[in-house]
């Protein structure tokens, strides 16, 4: 469950977000959607606990998370949130197992438990045999397909994705939907999701609309 109340941020004289007011239950997959500049981005990366609010209060499954001491969020949001955003690229110099196998190692998994868990996730999104390629040697596709079980190897509640098909053509864009969706059936995870496509946002549970910092009702 993410709730958000009263969520305020400006940067320098530009008020960003004015009074975000959510409620997403868990399982539900909800997109974003707004002009360029309407502050969808700063409202994922504040649900995502990257970014604080000026004012206002976010509870994640039940832990107001303003409460939480800086290495107490850190291990919070490692345990409880996923995410896949464009600028959160995968590391070049790594396998595609060892990009899976970092926030496991980062959550003090075992080294050999992580791979096997990595292994199972690749598995899972088809991507047994490119494990040992890196970044620069996989496809759009697989590169985001990658970057997808990286976000999901700790088993998060909660997946963040910010344009996550903006850099891929339409087959993949239409697979890796339908993989939120599988994932969800799956594990029953929550999914936010800012977008300019609007064909996914309609075929998500629900459209938020944000305009100029207001959600519109
Ligand atoms: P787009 O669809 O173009 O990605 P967006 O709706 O995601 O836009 P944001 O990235 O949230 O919009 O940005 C909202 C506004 O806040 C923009 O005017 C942007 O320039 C500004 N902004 C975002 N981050 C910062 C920052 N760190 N410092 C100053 N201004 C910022």
């Amino acid at each position: 469950m993410i709730q958000t109340e009263q969520i305020f941020k400006s940067f320098g004289p530009l008020t960003v977000l004015k009074g975000i007011d959510l409620s997403i239950k868990p399982g539900e997959i909800v997109s974003i959607v707004g002009p360029s500049g309407a502050g969808k981005t700063t409202l994922l990366q504040i649900i995502g606990t990257l970014d604080s609010p000026d004012s206002g209060k976010l509870t994640i499954n039940g832990v107001e998370t303003s409460k939480l001491k800086e290495k107490e969020l850190a291990a919070f949001r490692n345990r409880n949130i996923g995410f896949v955003f464009q600028f959160h690229q995968l590391l070049p110099e790594f396998t595609a197992l060892e990009n899976v196998m970092i926030p496991a190692l980062i959550g003090k998994v075992k080294a050999g438990d992580a791979e096997k868990k990595a292994k199972e996730m690749l598995d899972f999104l088809k991507l047994s045999d490119r494990m040992t390629h890196k970044p620069a040697e996989l496809s759009g596709g697989e590169k985001q397909r990658v970057a997808v079980a990286r976000a999901l190897i700790n088993h998060p509640s909660v997946i963040l994705a910010d344009e996550p098909s903006g850099s891929l053509d339409s087959h993949n864009k239409e697979e890796l939907h339908q993989l939120f969706f599988e994932l969800r059936k799956e594990f029953n995870q929550t999914f936010v999701i800012v977008t300019h496509d609007e064909q996914l946002a309609a075929n998500t549970d629900r459209v938020i609309h944000l305009i100029d910092g207001v959600i519109q009702h």
